[in-house]
This record gives C-alpha cells, sequence and structure tokens, in this order.
C-alpha cells in the first residue's frame, strides 16, 4: 500500500466549502482495484526467521496481491522504522528480543504512543507454552501467536490471510466512518452556502474529499422538465481554465454527454474512471448532475457513502430551493410576479445612473379599487391588476421598473423622459382588457424627481406617496408632483400631529357651542357643539387645521369620542341650571362614521350619561358616500331607530349624488355658508333655494349656517328656509359664556331673539 495521496488543492482557501484534506486523513480504500503490494514488517533478532519468511512468502499473492516484506532486527530497530513509516498492514513480531517483554514493550508503543490501531499484529513465541495472556491479546488488540518451532508456510499463509483481511475490514469501516464525518461536516457547509453556485462549488470539493483526489469535474443544473440545455453551475480541476476564469465546456464535450445523459435517464452513472451524480430536484424546479473523475472505478463501500452524500445534498438543495422562494416572496409580489416594495426601495438605492439623465418615481393608484373588489369581487379586482401590470409593462419601456407596493398601487421608476404625465396617464386611459371585456380605470398619481429624494429609495416612496394622498383627496384622477412646499407641509402636518397628541393629554382642547334658531321666531332649537385648541401660548388653532391631521392619524376616535361626552355632558349641566338649549348637534368626521361599532359607542355614551337620545344630532358630511351605500344606510338606520337625528353638514359642496341622498335616512340638510354668503348684498340665491327646495321635498328640515346679518336670514326665510346659525345670531361660546347668554335671553336681555 502506497501512502494516501496529499490532496493538489493546496492553495490556501478561506472558503468552508472548500477545505483541503489533511496528509493524516485515510482515503476511501480501493480494495478490488488495488493491485499495490500488502505492506507487512517481520520485527525478529533470529535472522532463520528473516530468511525463512522471506523464503514462505516470494511470490505469493495474498487476496490478489503481492506482500512487500519490511525487516527489523531488534525491537529498538523497529522503532526507529516506524518512526518514519507506519503504513502497514501486518506487522510479525518476537516476543523476546533485547530483553524478555522488549516485544510486548514494542506493541505497548506501536499501539498506544503511535497510536496504530489499524495494523494487525500477529506474535511469535519461543516455545510453545509462552503464549501471553489472553488479557495481554485483548489489551493490544493482537491477531494471533504463533510458536515459532510450529510455523510452517502454510500456516503463516493462513496466518496472514486472515490478518490481511481484517486489516483490511478495519480500514474499510475507519474509511466509511471519516467518510461519514466528512459528509456530516461538509453538509454544514453545505447549507450555509445560500446559493446555488456556492453549492455547486461546495458539491465538488466534497466529493474529491470524500474520494481523496484533487476536485477534477464539473456541476450542471437542468430545469425538472429539462426543456432548456444544462447550465453549468461549478467547475474544478481540467474543466476551469488556467486563468481561474470559468471557461463554458462545449457542448459536446465527452463530461457533458454524461451529464446530459445523468439528467435525462434521472439517475447516477458510476464509469471506469468517473462518475456522475443525479440530484433530483424533487419537482422544485432545479435538478442537479455533479460529473467527477476519479481516475479509477468506485468500490461499493465508496458508492454507499457517495449515496449518503447525495441524499444530504438532496436536503442541501431542498433547504436552498426553499430560501429561494423566501427570497422571492420577500421581494416580489405573490399576485403579478414583478418587484414588491422591498425590491423597489433596494433597486433605487443600489441605482447607478447617468447625472444626466434625471430619474423619476411615480406611484399609480387605482381609485376607487375597494368599490371593485366590493362590486364585483376580489378575483376579479385581481384580474384588473394584472390586466393594469401588463398594460404599464408592454407600454413602458424596459429600463422602467414597474413594482407593486400596495393593494392597488403600482410604481414606476426609470428615465424621467419615459416617465411624463401624459405618457402614464395615456397608458392607462383606454380601456383595460378584463376577461375579454373592455373596463376603463381611472388613476390617480403621485410622483417624486430624484433631486428631491437623493438616491434613497425610502424617500423616494415617502415623499411620492405623500403627493399620491394630496393627489387622491384633492385632485382624484389627477397626476400630483411632489416639491418642497409639500415637503414642508408634511412635516408640519407630523409636528401638529405630535403637538395634538401632547394637547389631547394637557387638557388644551375645549368645545364651544353656536347656537341654532328657528329663523322665523327666533327659538332656540339647538347648538353645534365645535372642538377648539388653543395651545399653552394662547394661540388658538382652527379645526379645519387639526382635525384632517387627526383624521390621518387615526387619534380623530378618541377626539370625537370626547368631544361627544363633553358636548352631552355640558347640555346636561345646562338642563340641570334649567335652561332648555334644544338638542346638541356633533360633528362626526367620516372616518368616525365608518370606524368599528360606532352606533355602538354613540348609544352607550347617551346611557351612560342618560341623556334622552332626542337631544342629540349628528353632523356627518356627503364624503359619507365613500364607505359604501350599505354601511351608512346600516349605521344611520340603527341610529335613527334610537331617536337620535342626522344632519348631512356643508350640502352642496361634496359630490354625492341626489339619489344616493334620496335613498338615506336623514331628518336635517345643513346649506353650506358659502352659499348662505352670496346671499349678502343681494347675491344669487339659487344653490340657498334649490337646497331648501330639495330639503322640503325629502321632507327634511333646512338649516342654513353662516348667517352673519338680518338681510341674510329674512332672505332665507323667503326661500323657505327654517333654522339657521351664524355669527349674526350667535358666535360659538365656551360653557360659561353660552350659559350667561342663556341667561340673558331668559331675562328678555337680547333684543331679536324671542326666548
Ligand atoms: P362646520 O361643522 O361646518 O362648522 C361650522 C363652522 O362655521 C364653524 O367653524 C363655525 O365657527 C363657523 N361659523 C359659524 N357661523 C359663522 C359665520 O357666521 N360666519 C363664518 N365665517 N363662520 C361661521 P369652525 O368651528 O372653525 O369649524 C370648522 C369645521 O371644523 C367645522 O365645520 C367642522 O367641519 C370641523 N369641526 C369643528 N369641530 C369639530 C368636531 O368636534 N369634530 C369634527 N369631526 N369636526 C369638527
Ligand atoms: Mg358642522
Ligand atoms: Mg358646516
Amino acid at each position: 500500500m502506497t501512502a494516501p495521496a496529499t490532496s493538489p488543492i493546496s492553495e490556501a482557501n478561506d472558503d468552508p466549502l472548500l477545505w483541503e484534506p489533511s496528509v493524516a486523513e485515510a482515503s476511501v480504500p480501493e480494495a478490488s482495484g488495488d493491485s499495490s503490494a500488502w505492506r507487512v514488517l517481520v520485527v525478529d533478532d533470529d535472522q532463520d526467521v528473516h530468511a525463512a519468511t522471506d523464503f514462505a512468502l516470494a511470490d505469493t499473492r495474498l487476496l490478489g496481491r503481492p506482500i512487500e516484506l519490511l525487516h527489523a532486527h531488534s525491537a529498538q530497530q523497529a522503532r526507529t522504522l516506524l518512526a518514519h513509516d507506519r503504513d502497514l498492514a501486518v506487522i510479525l513480531l518476537d516476543v523476546v528480543m533485547e530483553t524478555p517483554d522488549a516485544g510486548l514493550g514494542l506493541v505497548q508503543h506501536i499501539r498506544h504512543d503511535l497510536g496504530m490501531t489499524t495494523t494487525r499484529i500477529v506474535l511469535h513465541t519461543g516455545q510453545p507454552g509462552h503464549e501471553p495472556e489472553h488479557e495481554t491479546l485483548q489489551r493490544y488488540d493482537i491477531n494471533d501467536y504463533q510458536s515459532k518451532g510450529e510455523v510452517t508456510r502454510h500456516r503463516l499463509l493462513t496466518t496472514l490471510t486472515t490478518a490481511l483481511r481484517s486489516y483490511e475490514q478495519i480500514r474499510t469501516i475507519e474509511a466509511s466512518r471519516r467518510g461519514l464525518q466528512h459528509i456530516v461536516e461538509g453538509s454544514a457547509a453545505l447549507l450555509e452556502a445560500g446559493e446555488l453556485r456556492r453549492l455547486a462549488d461546495g458539491a465538488l470539493a466534497q466529493l474529491a474529499r470524500l474520494l481523496n483526489t484533487a476536485p477534477d469535474g464539473l456541476v450542471c443544473a437542468q430545469s425538472t422538465d429539462a426543456t432548456t440545455e444544462p447550465t453549468v453551475l461549478a467547475r474544478a480541476g481540467r474543466y476551469a481554465s488556467q486563468t481561474g476564469q470559468p471557461v463554458e465546456p462545449c457542448h459536446d464535450h465527452p463530461a457533458m454527454d454524461r451529464l446530459r445523459a445523468a439528467l435525462s435517464q434521472r439517475r447516477s452513472i458510476f464509469g471506469p474512471d468517473d462518475m456522475v451524480l443525479f440530484i433530483p430536484g424533487d419537482g422544485a424546479g432545479l435538478d442537479l448532475a455533479a460529473y467527477l473523475h476519479t481516475g479509477r472505478p468506485l468500490e461499493t463501500v465508496t458508492k454507499q457513502l457517495i449515496d449518503v452524500f447525495c441524499v444530504n445534498l438532496r436536503a442541501c438543495l431542498r433547504n436552498l430551493e426553499l430560501i429561494e422562494r423566501l427570497r422571492h416572496l420577500a421581494y416580489e409580489d405573490g399576485l403579478l410576479r414583478i418587484p414588491n416594495r422591498t425590491q423597489l426601495i433596494e433597486r433605487i438605492d443600489d441605482d447607478t445612473h447617468d447625472a444626466r439623465q434625471p430619474r423619476r418615481l411615480a406611484l399609480i393608484d387605482i381609485d376607487d379599487f375597494s368599490g371593485i373588489n366590493e362590486l364585483m369581487g376580489h378575483e376579479f379586482g385581481d384580474r384588473v391588476l394584472q390586466s393594469a401590470a401588463q398594460r404599464l409593462r408592454t407600454l413602458l419601456p424596459s429600463d422602467v421598473l414597474l413594482a407593486r407596493v400596495a393593494g392597488n398601487a403600482f410604481a414606476v421608476y426609470g428615465p424621467r423622459g419615459a416617465l411624463d404625465p401624459a405618457n402614464l396617464s395615456a397608458a392607462l386611459t383606454a380601456p383595460l382588457d378584463v376577461d375579454g371585456q373592455p373596463f376603463r380605470v381611472r388613476v390617480s398619481i403621485g410622483s417624486c424627481d430624484d433631486e428631491l429624494f437623493e438616491g434613497r429609495g425610502v424617500n423616494a416612496v415617502r415623499n411620492a406617496q405623500v403627493a399620491l394622498k394630496h393627489a387622491k383627496q384633492q385632485h382624484r384622477g389627477r397626476w400630483v408632483a411632489f416639491d418642497r412646499d409639500m415637503a414642508v407641509r408634511s412635516r408640519h402636518r407630523a409636528e401638529l400631529l405630535t403637538r395634538l397628541n401632547a394637547a389631547f393629554n394637557e387638557n388644551q382642547l375645549f368645545v364651544v357651542y353656536q347656537p341654532q334658531i328657528e329663523l322665523a321666531s327666533g327659538r332656540l332649537i339647538g347648538m353645534e357643539a365645535l372642538v377648539r385648541w388653543r395651545r399653552n401660548d394662547g394661540q388658538l388653532i382652527p379645526p379645519d387645521t387639526f382635525i384632517p391631521v387627526a383624521e390621518r392619524s387615526g387619534l380623530i376616535d378618541a377626539l370625537g369620542d370626547w368631544v361627544l361626552q363633553t358636548a352631552c355632558h355640558d347640555l346636561l349641566r345646562l338642563l340641570r341650571l334649567g335652561f332648555d338649549p334644544g338638542r346638541v348637534a356633533v360633528n362626526v368626521s367620516v372616518i368616525q362614521f365608518g370606524g368599528a361599532a360606532f352606533a355602538d359607542r354613540v348609544l352607550s355614551t347617551l346611557e351612560r350619561l342618560g341623556l334622552p337620545s332626542q337631544r342629540l344630532e349628528l353632523e356627518i358630511t356627503e364624503s359619507v358616500a365613500m364607505l359604501g351605500e350599505d354601511v351608512v344606510q346600516s349605521v344611520l338606520q340603527r341610529l335613527r331607530a334610537a331617536g337620535l337625528s342626522v344632519a348631512i353638514d356643508d350640502f352642496g359642496t361634496g359630490y354625492s349624488s341626489l339619489a344616493y341622498l334620496e335613498r338615506l335616512p336623514l331628518d336635517c340638510l345643513k346649506i353650506d355658508r358659502v352659499f348662505v354668503r352670496r346671499l349678502e348684498q343681494g347675491g344669487e340665491a339659487r344653490v340657498a333655494e334649490l337646497i331648501a327646495q330639495l330639503g322640503h321635498k325629502l321632507g327634511l328640515r333646512v338649516l342654513a349656517e353662516g348667517i352673519e346679518d338680518e338681510t341674510v336670514r329674512q332672505r332665507l326665510l323667503a326661500l323657505g328656509c327654517q333654522e339657521g346659525q351664524g355669527f349674526g345670531i350667535a358666535r360659538p361660546m365656551a360653557f360659561e359664556p353660552l350659559r350667561a347668554w342663556l341667561e340673558a335671553r331668559a331675562c328678555g336681555a337680547l333684543p331679536g331673539t324671542n326666548p
């Protein structure tokens, strides 16, 4: 036997996948293919024994291989020889040499000091009866003993054959153990590969290590349906170019033929000097095949080890596919198979474009998409998105990145020239094709140019979102570009929200009440509760400024509940003080109205405080229409069934259709002060008149707001409007001034108003 070959992969390599085998590691035995000689050491101080052994074994082959004899004439000489040569199959050893126990001392040295556990030892004793104790035989793992006098050629051959066979078996077991250990260690490293090419590189190195050869082969991948040519993933040895640059082996290379054969037959193939391993991807899309030049046929045990290796590699491949899939999930939109928000942000971050080619990000949001989903079903909604994505992809140049960033919002990012408003709007103006039917969508677009996001993806998306929000709130169906003012405003809003949160907790908010009267008689019929925010520095912030901020942040729910409770509580106080201000009207934001259990909360507040529900009017605006008719209907019905009244505030400024309005269970229309103002100085009265008539037709009360002088009141009366409020009647007042006002009225101190 020759010493195991040192691996030629000698360049230092930090990669855990590509370790080089150490010289000390035994290779897998090559029983069947190996023709090298068995190395047998004879240690005896009797020259005749050496001569006899030489003679007996000359030209003899045992287990198919010749024998190479080595000689030592004393225990000491044997120690010297073993100091540098330990690759021995069997040692025939004399017990009595320099000293009576020199032989056993040498055995102890071999087994314990040198750690040679594989080499078999056969003891020669002087005369019969001098055989070592059984315990000694066991302790030193001694194969056999013979008394010198009894040794015949036949006996020697039998003993040697047994020892060699046992040596071979031990080596096989040892090699399998090491091989398995390699596989276990290698699998850990392969699992860390994290990427297909690295896994393939690692597999080549590990296989070579298992066979104790230098990596010399190729790894290919092919889609499971075998519709494409195999792609080379890794190459080593003669298949890697000298320069270290990978070369694609030509397709008619014999190794490629072998790889193709394994992939198409879906099995591993072992040849006289090579092998191709087939590693199925288990239906996950990719099969692997590894071709390795072995230079020899492989023995059974090695093939078995390779089987185990393949099972491991298959597990690693599956893991890798899983990781790939997770990566896809993290970076790709599952429905449309286009980049998602995360990928968009990373791609903008990584974009190194020519500074002369300015960039733009535009977010395209399909208006009323929730309505489409509700009306036509989610599957139809999905197909609308698919069709829109397809339209955008076909119409936009290939250097524009298309992503989906939210349920109904796409993002397009690329050269500004390709993303101008005309291009984009045109892309989606023509009806989409959904299930073969034309389907028209309207989109709102918010964009941001690169000088305003400085190459940072998160900024780009955030700014474009601010612009989009702007578009959706104020210019539905249009394009709004983010500008510096918008940035300032959005920062202000954020600051305002922080301060509003603090104000809410620090009681800087309070409620004022504006009386509402019957215009003809001047009788007090109610009062509208209006929230106020006075900052610690005395500055008053108008509700028009902070209510939208509260709406956007969700604070409106808590704030609205608080206004409702305060208003009900204050009305109760007034009633207890003996005043009767009629009902209190509380403004309700559409966000509150659409929130969970809104009606429950209102009704439970009334019940808890003990205020009759007829004393409360809720003012909603036409914008509730966007919640969907079913929702609005059911909430309104519950509230009205409980005895509350409901007014539509700012009527005429929204978009709701008359047909829609007619179906809603309401009590009162409030004419917005914009139309009331037109009545001043003889202005046109058409809208106010129309609303008054409409109210009558629908059987609703009509209340005008913003009445600033007596002439307006007179004109409204003439138009048929019965109720009103305004600075001309009374300004909104905090609780104490209101009480004083009520008191003064009760004493008839307010001319022109009938108590
Ligand atoms: P709104 O509900 O239409 O309230 C009427 C607004 O008109 C009040 O403004 C009131 O002060 C003002 N006003 C009353 N009479 C006159 C007048 O003769 N001339 C003029 N120029 N204005 C008059 P305010 O208090 O600034 O409230 C503005 C808006 O803020 C309200 O409009 C309402 O939409 C909202 N708001 C106020 N308080 C609340 C609240 O507690 N909750 C909700 N959700 N919104 C509120
Ligand atoms: Mg109001
Ligand atoms: Mg109003």
